[in-house]
């Protein structure tokens, strides 16, 4: 028994995985993503191993039905990859908020699920989503083990001077509020595959890992631990992302709810949907549109490409100094592994710290893996392309007594 299906459910959507984690190397099945769950014509895409992706449109008014209908596909007679649902040995699930409670990866059984009920107060946009899919799956397969894998828990390693805000005590003691950070599985994944990469132990290396996908995050990693990271209480902190702004003056919203009348759930939309990529460019939040703006000479794209690459530089200086000294730099995610300029601009002017783009690499490798910077670089540059999916899974089995 050493199938496990990953899910990672959204506001809308569905993602799921099925991997054989008893095989020498994990073997992925399948994989699949129901999208538009609730509106009028959902889309349902499926990629069985070794086989043609299907494309469907039909009703799915719900995350428990968008699990059923991954389900009833995985277990097909002509496009599946299972014969029974009993050869599923656990369900991983991707949860983003774990609070204080959770460090690692666990079980979930009903006092672990009231914990990260609680935590829905500090994730109220992310955790009721992926409290769906645990129901549902917990009432799909009642006897099959159910693990919780939290984007915050690689980040608990943060000591206290980096995780508090210089706020009142109280509202740290009382509600919680602090940084927590987010993307951890992707940082800790990128941070273990780079080691290798160097052919050096994880624990005697500083790295900065950069995640740049729809929402962005960077961590500085001391053998192995995360020590910091730009995301805060909540997803919002940091870098300048696709439509969420990062770092801002913590006034601006006081201001502009004093002087526009706009109340919390306008500020929210403004801050997470409407702000970052989008709201600098007017384009939209997508970095390819901006880097074709970019090349056609608009002014909208240059200044979102600018301040984009900039905040991020200024976090690697940050880094670079809370690790004192830096082996290797790592960019992935949707942005991290496919542009070019966005890595070229975000290191520029950094040989001083040791860190030499190899431009022809940076450009032959985009897409890919591997070392990015000169053979002479003190700091090494990579492209990792992420795998949260495979964390997912290989948490998962290691839970169930398998890895
Ligand atoms: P998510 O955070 O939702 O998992 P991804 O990691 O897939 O998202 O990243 C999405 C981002 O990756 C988008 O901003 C998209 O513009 C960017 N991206 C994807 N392909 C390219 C590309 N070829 N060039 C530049 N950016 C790209």
């Amino acid at each position: 028994m050493s199938i496990i299906l990953v899910v990672n459910v959204g506001s809308s959507s569905v993602k799921y995985q099925l991997i054989d984690m008893g095989k020498d190397k994990p073997v992925r099945l399948a994989r699949g993503l129901v999208e538009r769950i609730g509106l009028d014509s959902s889309i349902h895409t499926y990629i069985p191993l070794d086989g043609e992706m299907m494309r469907k449109e039909l009703e799915v008014p719900d995350h428990s039905k968008a699990i059923e209908v991954a389900l009833e596909t995985l277990l097909d007679p002509d496009v599946g990859v299972i014969a029974d649902r009993g050869e599923i040995a656990a369900v991983g699930h991707r949860v983003v908020h774990g609070g204080e409670k959770f460090s690692s990866s666990t079980i979930i059984n009903d006092e672990v699920m009231e914990q990260i009920m609680e935590c829905r107060r500090l994730a109220p946009l992310h955790n009721p989503h992926n409290i769906k899919g645990i129901e549902a799956c917990r009432r799909l397969f009642p006897h099959t083990p159910q693990v919780a894998v939290f984007d915050t828990a690689f980040h608990q390693s943060m000591p206290p001077h980096a995780f508090l805000y210089a706020l009142p005590h109280e509202l740290y003691t009382e509600q919680g509020v602090r940084r927590y950070g987010f993307h951890g599985s992707s940082h800790r994944f990128v941070a273990r595959e780079a080691a290798r990469e160097l052919g050096r132990p994880l624990s005697e290396l500083k790295l900065i890992t950069v995640h740049l996908g729809n929402g962005c995050s960077i961590t500085a990693v001391q053998g192995g631990a995360s020590m910091d990271t730009s995301m805060g209480l909540t997803p919002l902190e940091g870098l300048v992302m696709g439509t969420r702004s990062g770092d801002i003056d913590p006034a601006i919203p006081l201001m502009l709810m004093r002087t526009s009348g706009i109340h919390t759930e306008g500020m929210e939309r403004i801050l997470n949907r409407k702000s970052g990529i989008l709201g600098l460019s007017g384009i939209g939040s997508d970095m390819r549109e901006i880097e074709e703006a970019v090349e056609a000479g608009d002014e909208a794209g240059i200044r979102t490409l600018e301040v984009f690459c900039y905040r991020i530089k200024k976090y690697i200086g940050a880094y670079m100094t809370v690790l004192g000294g830096l082996d290797a730099l790592v960019f992935t995610g949707g942005i991290g592994e496919n542009s070019m300029v966005v890595r070229q601009k975000s290191t520029a002017g950094l040989e001083f710290l040791g860190i030499h783009l190899d431009h022809e690499q940076n450009r032959r490798l985009n897409r890919s893996r591997g070392r990015i910077s000169r053979q002479d670089s003190p700091v090494a540059v990579f492209i990792i392309p992420t795998d949260e999916e495979l964390v997912i899974a290989e948490d998962t089995y290691a839970l169930l007594g398998g890895g």
